[in-house]
């Protein structure tokens, strides 16, 4: 059965990887070996990591300056492994609370009993546009300043980097490889593999090597010097994992990089807006400014409705429009894997939808 799978994570995933990932499981290579079976510490998986690193670096233009990780422990990890690894001068973080993934970023920092100070907050108006700093962050105030590029839940995005003069940590989690950011206007990225870049189950880290302030107490598994060091294997490295997400890493450089995905995601989520601004039915909460490429948050306004909505679709083969479960409604996950077919097919459906319920 074909279907379009608007999932916000795990998500679509190119089709010609997935092929790619049967014609190679029972043999990688010719090795007479599967992926799932062979050591991290062999020539082929390190052949493969490196390949990984080297195209990423490629594709985001990272200087020689950053490190990249593959790292466990997803996001969340981050939130924590972020100020055990970069806060320890002054153990005060600053935040950009844009939504649900932000503010849980500072809980997980306050817990670790870190100070957490929210500069601008968007929370009262559900969310709905990005905060904004409103004067310049005093330079010797804090040790990084946590931003979310992209909102998964909310469906909002900083498609411009906010000015500071303290580093940037961000959180890219959701538009990572499918939005054009440069990379030295941060002191580290993040990213969960399972939205734009592959599988669940690991996490890209790109650090700029001077924040790095390790202190004795952070667990060797979150500590990034050791990652370093050790070249992502301190430990057994998700190796499934890395190797779909070098797969990914190929296909997004012979599609013509991230300016293209960005191109395309922008043009995708550009014509579900349109349609929804234009319908009559639906409704885009998210400032038109700041809304998201990748994940297009929308409803009823009509929970029950919302609920019909999502059963007809599953019905019709379009897949996984049910919102967040916090913020209920739906949503349109619009990765790089998804086609202009799939949002062809969704209006399509919204389109019929809207006909029958009025
Ligand atoms: N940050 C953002 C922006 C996310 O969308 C998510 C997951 N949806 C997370 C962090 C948490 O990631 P994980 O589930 O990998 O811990």
């Amino acid at each position: 059965m074909s279907v379009f799978n608007f999932s916000a994570g795990p998500a679509v995933m190119p089709k010609p990887v997935i092929e790619q990932i049967q014609r190679d499981l029972p043999s990688l290579d010719n090795s007479g070996m599967s992926i799932l079976e062979i050591s991290h510490r062999s020539a082929l998986f390190q052949n493969i990591i490196d390949e990984a690193v080297a195209d990423l670096r490629d594709l985001l233009n990272i200087p020689a300056n950053y490190h990249i990780c593959f790292a466990q422990g997803g996001g969340t990890g981050q939130f924590a492994a972020v100020p055990l690894n970069l806060a320890n001068n002054r153990r005060h973080i600053a935040l950009l609370d844009s939504g649900t993934w932000a503010a849980k970023a500072g809980k997980e920092a306050t817990r670790l009993g870190y100070q957490v100070t929210t500069l601008a907050t968007t929370k009262d108006g559900k969310y709905r546009e990005l905060p904004r700093l409103k004067q310049a962050i005093p330079a010797d105030s804090f040790d990084y300043l946590h931003v979310t590029t992209n909102n998964t839940i909310e469906g909002t995005a900083y498609h411009t980097v906010p000015e500071s003069e303290i580093p940037i940590v961000a959180d890219m989690s959701s538009n990572f490889l499918g939005e054009n950011y440069d990379i030295t206007n941060f002191g580290l990225v993040f990213a969960g593999a399972q939205k734009n870049l592959g599988p669940a189950g690991v996490t890209v880290v790109i650090v700029r090597e001077d924040l790095i302030q390790t202190a004795e107490a952070v667990p060797s598994i979150f500590d990034y010097q050791l990652a370093i060091d050790k070249g992502s294997m301190l430990n057994t490295p998700p190796t499934f994992a890395i190797y779909a997400a070098g797969l990914v890493l190929k296909w997004i450089k012979a599609e013509g990089g991230v300016t293209e995905m960005a191109r395309r995601n922008q043009a995708k989520s550009d014509k579900l807006y349109d349609y929804l601004d234009e319908s009559k039915l639906f409704n885009a909460p998210a400032f038109k400014p700041d809304r998201s490429y990748t994940n297009v948050v929308f409803s009823t306004n009509n929970d029950e409705l919302d609920a019909v909505l999502v059963k007809e679709a599953t019905a019709a083969g379009l897949m996984n429009l049910k919102g967040h479960r916090s913020v209920g409604g739906l949503r349109a996950s619009l990765y790089n894997a998804m086609p202009m077919a799939g949002v062809d097919a969704l209006i399509d459906f919204l389109y019929q939808f809207e006909q029958t319920h009025q």
